[in-house]
């Protein structure tokens, strides 16, 4: 925010002191009198209310002061807005990175050919009462089998 300040703050500017000597200049060589009194008027009123306009200045440099606090707070706001957004970002930025750690884990432990000896070596069955999951050993005929979670004994086929 920039205030310039003019001449004209100062009253006689440099305007008014033409028009006061074209006035004089005028009403001197009597050329068009009543237009010279005119301009040397106007331009004592223009000197004079200058000064007022002066004062008004210093009105609107406050105003204006006022007007760029509320702009800096409004700046200040947005920028919080921005740095919630940001920290916002960097939390879902953390968690999709969490994520892609699970997921690639779970993508290391998962072997199909392990899998695949154990299913031949075991048969994975349920608990018929807690539905359990249960790995038992395969081809050992009847066998009873007693679950891990709840206890309870079962017969069955592997
Ligand atoms: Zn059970």
């Amino acid at each position: 925010m920039s205030v310039k300040f003019s001449r004209e703050v100062y009253g006689w500017d440099r305007f008014s002191k033409i028009s006061l000597t074209v006035g004089i200049f005028l009403f001197v060589t009597r050329y068009a009198m009543i237009l010279g009194i005119a301009i040397i008027i106007y331009s004592i009123w223009r000197s004079k209310s200058s000064r007022v306009r002066g004062r008004n200045n210093t009105k609107f440099v406050f105003e204006n002061t006022k007007r760029g606090v509320h702009h800096n707070m409004d700046n200040l706001k947005k920028n919080i807005k921005l740095i919630n957004i940001k920290k916002n970002m960097e939390l879902i930025n953390k968690k999709i990175k969490n994520d892609m750690e699970l997921i690639s884990n779970k993508i290391k432990k998962y072997k199909p050919m392990e899998s695949l000896k154990q299913r031949r070596k075991y048969i994975i069955t349920s608990c018929p009462k807690c539905q359990q999951k249960l790995r038992l050993p395969k081809g050992k005929g009847k066998i009873i089998a007693t679950c891990s979670k709840c206890s309870s004994v079962f017969r069955l086929k592997t």
